[in-house]
């Protein structure tokens, strides 16, 4: 296991895992809260062409996908401020040029093989070179202060637009920094999870951690670290099973958020089975009992000195709010929990 830690090319694997990994889903929670979960995708395709030309020039693919992600990124954002009809179908020109443009540039550049488009489509840990990873790491370090500093304007904007239009917020500069935020996070990501599946790293991780977290900023967080143990287990597997470390390291995420889903509902249904019960009972409540009788969802509570008391086969339970709440929790597990409550950021 430590062996791997003895290649050159392993330390910057998992330098860039750990990059990845934790900045990706920053990125990628502002994109779902906008409905824009596979914009991430589509600058993927077009940042291929990038690297297409890095490599026909001999120039840095990194860089030049850099420029074409984010170029991508701000033509995106002016098209959909446009908000005509035929924005969409803008869109699908951009992406589907963009990736077809890669592919046939790659295919004539001179270093361009099948095996290196597959890495930089699907990812691969031997492609991390030594200068990447200082670029990487600046990148990386824009998307981390950028999403934390603007984090409750981004909120705003992705949450409401019309209300952030309303009260004076700068909409379309705000929504061209995430979109510049993808387009950079899309070019860190390349090397090792690849153009087509960085998206699902953006995304996957905050589906999971929307599952059980309370709060917008606990999703991100929780987010990040699912995202991280995703990216270096991804890395680590891929080594050790030879797999191609982008479909590996997505496939890790799948699973973690399939685990999340079954343990949160087992607790929801675990939580719905315990009750209280009161312990020594010996009134009867009934129609005229004297007890003012409430609707609690589907039964009927009795309020006994301050409590609820709700009857259960032999006995009565001790019934408030958060009974109430978690009986129907238990009704519909797997429900996400910030957008829905409308938390502040
Ligand atoms: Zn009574
Ligand atoms: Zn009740
Ligand atoms: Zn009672
Ligand atoms: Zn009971």
């Amino acid at each position: 296991m430590l062996d791997l830690l003895s290649y050159d090319f392993m330390q910057r694997a998992l330098v860039a895992a750990v990059l990845v990994g934790l900045v990706a889903p920053l990125v990628g929670i502002f994109l779902i809260q906008r409905r824009l979960s596979l914009i991430g995708d589509g600058m993927g395709h077009v940042a291929l062409a990038g690297v297409a030309i890095g490599l026909f020039t001999s120039t840095s693919p990194v860089w030049a996908a850099l420029v074409l992600a984010v170029a991508a990124a701000v033509i995106i954002e002016l098209i959909r401020a446009g908000g005509r009809t035929s924005g969409d179908v803008a869109l699908a020109l951009i992406f589907y040029g963009g990736i077809a443009l890669g592919v046939v540039i790659i295919a004539k550049a001179p270093g361009g093989t099948p095996a290196n488009l597959t890495a930089y489509l699907f990812g691969a840990i031997t492609t991390v070179r030594p200068d990447d990873l200082w670029v990487f790491a600046a990148l990386a370090l824009v998307v981390l202060l950028g999403t934390s500093l603007l984090r409750p304007r981004l909120f705003a904007v992705a949450n409401d637009e019309e209300y952030a239009r309303a009260s004076g917020m700068p909409v379309l500069p705000l929504n061209i920094t995430v979109g510049v935020l993808t387009a950079v996070t899309v070019v860190v990501s390349m090397r090792i999870v690849g153009l087509l599946l960085i998206s699902a790293l953006m995304i996957v991780p905050n589906a999971a951690a929307q599952l059980f977290a309370r709060s917008f900023a606990s999703a991100m967080r929780w987010a990040s670290l699912i995202g991280l143990v995703a990216a270096v287990g991804g890395v680590v597997v891929s080594y050790e099973a030879d797999t191609p470390s982008g479909g590996t390291i997505v496939l890790l995420a799948i699973g973690l958020f399939l685990l999340v889903a079954a343990g949160v509902s087992l607790r929801s249904r675990v939580l719905s089975r315990v009750h209280a019960a009161v312990r020594r009972h010996p009134h009867e409540h009934g129609l005229d009992c004297g007890h003012p009788a409430v609707a609690h969802g589907d039964h009927v509570d009795y309020l006994h000195d301050g409590h609820r008391h709700a009857p259960h086969e032999e006995h009565y339970d001790e019934h408030d709010e958060r009974t109430h709440e978690h009986e129907h929790d238990g009704d519909r597990p797997g429900e996400p929990a910030p957008q829905g409550r409308g938390g502040r950021p």
